[in-house]
């Protein structure tokens, strides 16, 4: 199989904490030392939102200052190594920010469904622009915030438009609905690429955009008891990293008592499913195996089971890629 490691490089949703090197730039070092390792590249989608955001009100706040140089130096270093840059997009940030002490933040128009699409597109390109701007190579992939791709004709024409081909947004099977997020991947494909037009859920083979979606697996119940439990038994742990979104108590309901399909992921305990996943889809004879991990939730178990997770992959002889130089613009793009 050709596997694709993918990080969404950004801070977390509710009370971002402030210290950046924590939530970004040590984790993605100490990864990127992993990496070394076995010379291996990935793909980082980048929250440009965050950095607009910081570039807007840097000139205000020496932190700010600070928190943008660290991070645009980290981006240009990991496209000099041979890593790539792909576009992500939260465009809640248009509507934070901070106050001196802290990120202000306003989730009420959290996705870019949350926009007209002419405001939609004005975003995607702002954003596109400020990425293509640090980077030296083309950007050619997009991955939206949350997984909130839908409705996809409110970017189509802005992805034609900047040339990015692939999106790699879609958890097939998985969905969601809550006061932020929505979508729902379970009329999609289930392969593991296919191309598409003007829907992504229409796979077709003339069309001139790539779906590469995460790779799915179904989560088992217990992850999320043993979550819960952590909870309820250490009520008064914070994340000093910042929150997630918190689910309802109907996705609570349903995670702990219903088949859950999620993304493989490398994060925290998600990263204890990822081998058993992976000899699945190794069984399953799979093209591409596209991987997911977050800096900012990384922990020991991160660590520990990605290097199990290399070792293993490499030993059977299956490759790691990045999208550029690998999935060719389609000839119908033009
Ligand atoms: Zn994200």
């Amino acid at each position: 199989m050709e596997i694709f490691l993918t990080l969404d490089y950004e801070l977390y949703l509710f009370n971002p904490g402030n210290n950046v090197d924590q939530s970004l730039i040590d984790p993605t070092n100490k990864l990127i030392s992993m990496l070394n390792k076995h010379q291996l590249k990935a793909i980082f989608f980048v929250d440009v939102g965050y950095l607009v955001a910081l570039s807007k009100q840097k000139d205000n706040y020496p932190k700010l200052a600070s928190d943008y140089i660290k991070i645009v130096q980290q981006l240009k270093y990991l496209e000099s190594q041979g890593h790539e840059l792909g576009l992500h997009i939260h465009p809640h940030w248009e509507d934070c920010f901070f106050d001196g002490n802290k990120w202000k933040m306003d989730l009420s128009r959290y996705k870019l469904a949350d926009y007209t699409k002419p405001q939609a597109e004005l975003i995607f390109t702002k954003y596109y622009d400020a990425l293509q701007c640090l980077s030296v190579k083309k950007i050619i992939s997009y991955r939206a915030g949350g997984w909130c791709l839908e409705p996809f004709s409110h970017i189509r024409d802005a992805m034609k438009l900047h040339g990015i081909y692939i999106d790699a947004t879609v958890v097939p099977g998985g969905y969601q609905h809550t006061a932020t997020h929505s979508y729902d991947f379970r009329n999609y494909p289930s392969f593991p690429i296919w191309n598409f037009n003007m829907d992504p859920t229409i796979v077709d083979n003339q069309g001139c955009f790539y779906e590469i979606p995460c790779t799915s697996h179904r989560l088992p119940q217990l992850h999320y008891w043993k979550k819960i439990i952590n909870v309820l038994f250490r009520p008064n742990h914070k994340d000093t990293l910042g929150e997630a979104v918190k689910p309802t108590i109907k996705e609570v309901f349903r995670k702990l008592f219903f088949k859950n399909i999620d993304a493989v992921s490398i994060d925290s305990n998600k990263s204890n499913s990822l081998l058993a996943s992976f000899k699945y889809k190794e069984h399953e004879q799979d093209a591409y195996y596209s991987v997911i991990g977050h800096p900012k939730c990384f922990d020991e178990l991160t660590y520990k089971n990605l290097d199990i997770f290399l070792n293993y992959a490499l030993k059977r002889g299956h490759r790691f890629i990045i999208f550029s130089g690998n999935i060719k613009k389609p000839n119908t793009f033009n």
